[in-house]
C-alpha cells in the first residue's frame, strides 16, 4: 500500500537521517571477498588536512561520488577510499602557532606528536563535512600518510627504488624556498609575472667597459663569469678577457656561448651561482667555481662582504645605492619578468646547491610520454599538460626536504667512510633521526658508527604510491593483481603536473606500468566575483554553509550542472537555489502521485496505455539512454540537465497536467484509463529516482523508501541496479503525435489566459482545423485528452483549411476556434 507523502520535504532532517542509516548499514563497503562482480577502483586524491572543506573541494568529491554511485548501480564492486596527505610545512607552522612553540624547542618526536594531534583534529572536521555532502566513501579504506602503517610503505618504495638505481644523493642546485627553508621540486615552483628592474652595470676590462644588464644586482658577489653570444659582433673583442666585478673588484672571464640571447638587455649577461637554471648549466659546462652568496634562510652570506646578514631585498637596495654612488650604473628601467615562487608561501625561490636526494625521473621521460599517450584523459587537454610538463623537465626530482613532520628517509651515513646504508625491509617503519637499528653495519669499512639521515621526504613521495597501496601492495599480491592499475584517477587541473605526474613516474619505476587507466579532470571553482575561490579574496564559501541553506542534494546539483567536465566553474548561489527548487518540484510530483496511488497495486498485469502514456514512456527511455551515455562519458552536466528537463517539463508540466482528468474522473474515462496513468506515473517516477540517485542521493532514497522499497525489495536505492534502456519502447511516431497533442493543449490554455479565463473554465465547443490527414488523425486519437484537460464539451476535429482562429506554434497548418 502506498501512503500519501507528507506535504513538504525537510532536507535538514532527512539528509542526516539517511547518512546515518547508510553508515549503520555499511552499504558502501568494498567487498574484498566478492570475486563475481567486476571491481572498479577510484584513486581519490588524499587532501591536505586543513580542517576546511570549501566549494572547490566539494566539486572534486562530487565528481568522484557521481562516478562511484553510478558504477555501483552498474553492478561494480566499487573501491572508493579516502586518504589524508598529512605531512607538510603548513601543519608545522600551525603547530608552532597553536601550541606557542618553536619547532627547535622540542625534540623532533615531540614536535611530530603535536603535528599529529592537530592533523587528527582537522581530519575529523573535514570528515564531518564530507559525510554531510553525502559522499559514498568506504571509510574502512581510510588511510593517513602520517601513520607508521602507511609510511612504512612509502619507505619501502624508497628502498626498492634505491635498489633499482632510481635514487641517488648528490650536491646539485635545487629550487629553494628561503622562508620554508627547504628544497622544493620544480612542480612546486609557481611562476608569477612581476615588475622588476633592469639595471645596466659597467664592468671594467682591459679593452674598455662592458655594459651588462641584470635584474639581480644583489647576485654580483656570486658572479663567476660574463657570457656573450659568439656571433655578437659588439663583443668579439671582449671574449677571452677578464672583467672586473664592480664594488667587489674580483675578476671573472668573458665567455662566448650560444645560450645567450643577444636581444635581451645588452646581450652580455652575468653568470651567477645561481640566478637561474642557465647559470647552473654554464657553471657546469665551463667548470666555474660556485660562490654561495645567499644562505638557506634567505640572508646574504659572508661571500657578500659588507652586505652579509641582509635579506635579498635589502641587499639589492644597498648594492644599487653603492653602485650609483660609484657611478657604475649606466641606467635603470622597469621590466616585467616571470619570477619563480614557492607554491605554498609565494616567496620567490632561490637556486641553492646542496646535498640532496634525487629520483632520476628524467630517465623515465620517454616511458611517461608513451603511457600518457596510451591512457584516456578526460577532457583531453589534460593529456597535453602532462606531456608538455614531462618534456619540459630538465632536472631530476629532488625528493629530500629539510623539514620535520614528514616521512623519514630510511638511510644512515657511516661516520668513518661516508658510505650510505639504506634500511632493510624488516626494519620498517623506521626513523633514522632517533633510531640506529641493531643490524646497522658499514659494508665498506665494517664500522658501526653511524649518523642517521635528518632530512625527510617530499610529501608527494607519500601520496604518489596510492594506486599500488589501494590495490593491497605490498602485503597482498592477489588483490594487487585484481585492483592495479586503478580504473579511475580523478583530480583537479591544478595537480596534473604534481600528482598525476608523480604517480606515473613512481609506479612506472616500481612496477613498469601506468597506475591508472582513465584520468578524470575537474576544473577549479571560481568565487561569485569570478576570481579563484580564496579566503583572502572574501569570495570563499564553505560547503557547510551551502548545506545549511539548501541541503546537500542542491549543492550536488550545482556541482553536476555548473559546467562541462574539466572547465572552471563559478560558484553561484542561484544555481544552488535552482537545485533546491528542482527538489521541491520532484517532491511535489511524487506527492501528487502518492495521493493517486493509494489503491494501486504495482503487481498489476497488462495495462492499456494511451498514446500520451506511450509518449511519456518513449521520452523516458530516451532520457535514460542519454543520461546513461552522459555518465559513461563523465558528462555530469548533461546528465543532470537531461534528468531535470524530463522531470520538470515533460513529466510535471506536460504529462501530469494532461492526465489529471483521467485520474479524477474514472466514471467518465474508465478505470482502465486511470490504471494506465497510475502505472505510468509509478514507473516514471521510479526511473527518475534511479537516474538521479548518483547526483541527489538523499531525496531519491527518501522517495524510494516511502513509495517503492516494499515492492522493489532493495535495502537502498543505491543498491538497486541501473535501469536498462528498452529500445522497443522508443517510438518516434508516438513522440511526434504526443508533441502535437501537448502543443495544442498548451495553445488552448494560452488562449484561455489571453481571454482572462481561469484554466478550468469550460469551453462549449472547440473546433480544430488540421489540414493534413496525419495531424487530424492524431488529434482524433487524443481528442479525449484535449477535451478532458481543457474542459471542452463538444470537440470537432476538422480536416479543412481555416484562416481565422488561434494559431498553434510550430504547426502552421493547424488552427482552432473556441466557443464559450
Ligand atoms: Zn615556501
Ligand atoms: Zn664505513
Amino acid at each position: 500500500m502506498i501512503k500519501p507523502l507528507p506535504k513538504t520535504y525537510d532536507f535538514s532532517a532527512i539528509e542526516p537521517k539517511w547518512q546515518k542509516k547508510w553508515e549503520e548499514e555499511d552499504i558502501y563497503r568494498f567487498d574484498w571477498n566478492d570475486k563475481t562482480k567486476p571491481t572498479y577502483s577510484i584513486d581519490t586524491p588524499p587532501p591536505y588536512p586543513s580542517g576546511e572543506f570549501h566549494m572547490g573541494n566539494a566539486l572534486n568529491w562530487c565528481y568522484f561520488d557521481f562516478v562511484a554511485r553510478y558504477k555501483r548501480m552498474r553492478g561494480y564492486n566499487v573501491y572508493f577510499p579516502q586518504g589524508w596527505d598529512c605531512h607538510g610545512l603548513p601543519t608545522e607552522v600551525r603547530a608552532e602557532k597553536v601550541f606557542n612553540i618553536k619547532k627547535g624547542d622540542l625534540p623532533p618526536e615531540k614536535f611530530i606528536e603535536l603535528c599529529v594531534k592537530l592533523t587528527t583534529e582537522y581530519i575529523e572536521k573535514m570528515k564531518t563535512t564530507m559525510k554531510k555532502v553525502g559522499y559514498s566513501i568506504d571509510w574502512h579504506l581510510e588511510y593517513r600518510t602520517m601513520n607508521p602503517e602507511y609510511y612504512r610503505k612509502t619507505q619501502l618504495s624508497f628502498i626498492l627504488l634505491y635498489k633499482k638505481g632510481f635514487l641517488y644523493r648528490t650536491e646539485h642546485p635545487v629550487n629553494w624556498c628561503p622562508r620554508c627553508e627547504t628544497a622544493i621540486a620544480e612542480a612546486e615552483v609557481e611562476y608569477v609575472e612581476k615588475t622588476g628592474e633592469m639595471v645596466y652595470l659597467k664592468f671594467a676590462t682591459e679593452v674598455g667597459n662592458l655594459l651588462i644588464a641584470t635584474t639581480r644586482p644583489e647576485l654580483i658577489p656570486a658572479c663567476v663569469g660574463i657570457a656573450v653570444h659568439p656571433d655578437d659582433q659588439r663583443y668579439v673583442k671582449y671574449v677571452g678577457k677578464m672583467a672586473e666585478i664592480p664594488l667587489f673588484g674580483r675578476k671573472v672571464p668573458v665567455l662566448a656561448d650560444e645560450k645567450v640571447d643577444p636581444k635581451f638587455g645588452t646581450g652580455a649577461v652575468m653568470i651567477c651561482t645561481f640566478g637561474d637554471k642557465t647559470d647552473v648549466y654554464w657553471q657546469k659546462r665551463y667548470n666555474l667555481p660556485v660562490i654561495k652568496a645567499i644562505a638557506e634562510n634567505g640572508a646574504m652570506t659572508s661571500a657578500a662582504g659588507k652586505y652579509k646578514g641582509l635579506t635579498v631585498e635589502e641587499s639589492k637596495k644597498a648594492i644599487i645605492a653603492d653602485l650609483e654612488k660609484a657611478g657604475l650604473i649606466e641606467k635603470r628601467e622597469p621590466l616585467s619578468q616571470r619570477v619563480g615562487t614557492c607554491w605554498r608561501c609565494h616567496t620567490p625561490v632561490e637556486i641553492i646547491s646542496k646535498l640532496q636526494w634525487f629520483m632520476n625521473t628524467r630517465a623515465l621521460a620517454d616511458e611517461v610520454v608513451a603511457w600518457t599517450e596510451k591512457i584516456s584523459w578526460i577532457p583531453e587537454f589534460a593529456k597535453y599538460r602532462m606531456l608538455d610538463w614531462t618534456r619540459s623537465l630538465d632536472w631530476d626530482w629532488v625528493i629530500s626536504r629539510q623539514r620535520i613532520f614528514a616521512t623519514p628517509i630510511p638511510a644512515w651515513y657511516c661516520k668513518q667512510c661516508g658510505n650510505i646504508v639504506v634500511a632493510e625491509e624488516t626494519w620498517l617503519p623506521v626513523d633514522p633521526r632517533t633510531t640506529n637499528p641493531s643490524g646497522l653495519k658499514c659494508q665498506k669499512c665494517g664500522s658501526n658508527d653511524f649518523i642517521g639521515e635528518s632530512d625527510v621526504m617530499d610529501t608527494w613521495m607519500d601520496s604518489s604510491i596510492t594506486c599500488a597501496v589501494h590495490a593491497g601492495w605490498p602485503d597482498n599480491l592477489e588483490t594487487f593483481n585484481r585492483l592495479f592499475p586503478a580504473d579511475l584517477q580523478p583530480n583537479g587541473t591544478d595537480i596534473i603536473r604534481t600528482w598525476d605526474y608523480y604517480l606515473m613516474v613512481r609506479h612506472l619505476a616500481l612496477f613498469g606500468q601506468a597506475p591508472y587507466k582513465i584520468v578524470l579532470i575537474n576544473g577549479m571553482v571560481r568565487g561569485t566575483d569570478g576570481r579563484m575561490m580564496h579566503k583572502s579574496y572574501g569570495n570563499y564559501v564553505e560547503a557547510q554553509e551551502v548545506i545549511a541553506k539548501y541541503g546537500a542534494d542542491a549543492l550536488r546539483q550545482w556541482a553536476a550542472g555548473g559546467g562541462a567536465t574539466g572547465s572552471d566553474i563559478p560558484f553561484r548561489w542561484e544555481d544552488v537555489e535552482y537545485g533546491w527548487k528542482f527538489i521541491v518540484k520532484l517532491w511535489n510530483a511524487a506527492r501528487f502521485a502518492s495521493l493517486q496511488l493509494k489503491d494501486y497495486n504495482p503487481k498489476v498485469g497488462k495495462v492499456e496505455l494511451t498514446l500520451l502514456d506511450k509518449w511519456l514512456i518513449s521520452k523516458l527511455e530516451e532520457t535514460t539512454k542519454n543520461v546513461t551515455e552522459a555518465f559513461e562519458n563523465f558528462q555530469f552536466n548533461l546528465a543532470i540537465e537531461a534528468i531535470r528537463t524530463f522531470t520538470w517539463h515533460i513529466l510535471c508540466d506536460q504529462y501530469i497536467e494532461t492526465v489529471k482528468h483521467r485520474l479524477y474522473r474514472p466514471e467518465q474515462h474508465g478505470e482502465k484509463s486511470r490504471l494506465a496513468v497510475q502505472y505510468t506515473l509509478y514507473n516514471a517516477i521510479y526511473r527518475v529516482l534511479q537516474l538521479l540517485a548518483p547526483i541527489c542521493p538523499h531525496i531519491t532514497e527518501e522517495l524510494y523508501q516511502l513509495i517503492y522499497a516494499e515492492e522493489k525489495g532493495y535495502t537502498s536505492i543505491h543498491l538497486s541496479p541501473w535501469p536498462t534502456v528498452n529500445e522497443a519502447l522508443i517510438d518516434k511516431t508516438v513522440e511526434e503525435q504526443g508533441n502535437l497533442t501537448i502543443t495544442v493543449i498548451e495553445e488552448i490554455r494560452r488562449a484561455k489566459a489571453k481571454n482572462k479565463l481561469p484554466l478550468n473554465a469550460p469551453i462549449k465547443r472547440l473546433v480544430i482545423f488540421a489540414e493534413e490527414d496525419k495531424a487530424a488523425e492524431t488529434l482524433r486519437i487524443t481528442a479525449n485528452d484535449i477535451a478532458g484537460t481543457c474542459k471542452v464539451e463538444e470537440l470537432n476535429i476538422s480536416a479543412g483549411k481555416e484562416e481565422t482562429g488561434f494559431p498553434v506554434e510550430g504547426y502552421p497548418n493547424i488552427r482552432f476556434l473556441i466557443e464559450l
